[in-house]
């Protein structure tokens, strides 16, 4: 296999709607979150894919319950990479923020970005452009989805705003693979915070000709949800005005606490 065959990603679902993201050259594969190991090994097998490794960006079962069946079937050397603290069985190598993950195949630069907020130690994995990767990639697990973020399991407010903003300064052409198709029911949320977001109307009619035909909305670009998800536009008017109504408060010095308003908001939507 040439080295710099271009890398593709694809994403396998699992359980009702989570997306475990593979990353392959046609021969060698890197699953991000493997909360179940059945649908990898059916791909694997199908496609005549080796596993090289496996990337974890947070400890909730949904993301790595297949972890030890995958190195059981596979072999225990398997590397796995995931964020500091409990819940990550296997795990090989402690990811922390800014080390680069250099993977031999398929062969892959990653930075790892720690992005508190849905848990306190969840990382997301970053590539930037290279020999075989044309535009970057965002791996976000659970922090940033299509129109929408994780919910605050464990962390502030104030640590997604600061999560989302290392999000938001990446390349504009950045794609981003969330883990899970949540995309309808958050432009719906997203509607009612600013119904007047022509660029979230028009993604909205796009979103739901996708899923009519089954096909996944995502990845999504850090440009696209620049445009339209409110959690990525907290310093934005309208959405400011919306907190502000919503929550009765008429100060809402910072995106922090603008956020705190909506993410409460679409937690009882
Ligand atoms: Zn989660």
């Amino acid at each position: 296999m040439d080295k710099n065959t271009l890398l593709q990603v694809w994403p396998i679902p699992a359980f009702d709607d989570n997306y475990i993201w593979r990353i392959h050259d046609g021969s060698a594969a890197l699953v991000v979150d493997p909360g179940d190991a059945g649908p990898v090994l059916k791909y694997l097998e199908r496609n005549k894919l080796s596993l090289s490794g496996i990337l974890i960006t947070h400890h909730h079962a949904d993301h790595t319950g297949g972890i030890l069946n995958l190195l059981e079937a596979l072999g225990s050397d398997l590397p796995v990479y995931g964020p500091v603290g409990d819940g990550i069985p296997g795990r090989a190598v402690v990811a922390m923020q800014d080390d680069k993950i250099e993977i031999p195949s398929p062969r892959i630069s990653l930075k790892v970005i720690e992005v508190p907020g849905h848990t306190l130690t969840h990382i997301a994995y970053f590539a930037n452009m290279q020999a075989n990767v044309v535009e970057p990639m965002l791996f976000c697990g659970d922090t940033l989805f299509a129109s929408g973020c994780g919910r605050l399991f464990e962390g502030t407010p104030t640590q997604m705003s600061e999560s989302l903003g290392k999000f938001a300064s990446l390349p504009k052409n950045t794609l981003v693979y969330c883990t899970h198709e949540y995309t309808l029911s958050n432009i719906r949320f997203a509607l009612a915070v600013e119904p007047n977001n022509l660029n979230l109307i028009s993604w909205s009619d796009r979103a739901h000709s996708l899923r009519n035909q089954k096909l996944p909305t995502l990845p999504t670009t850090i440009g696209q949800e620049l445009q339209v998800n409110p959690f990525m536009r907290c310093d934005q008017p309208e959405v400011i005005a919306m907190a502000k109504e919503v929550s009765g408060q008429d100060q809402l010095p910072t995106t922090a606490h603008v956020l705190a308003v909506i993410r409460a908001w679409k937690d009882r939507f």
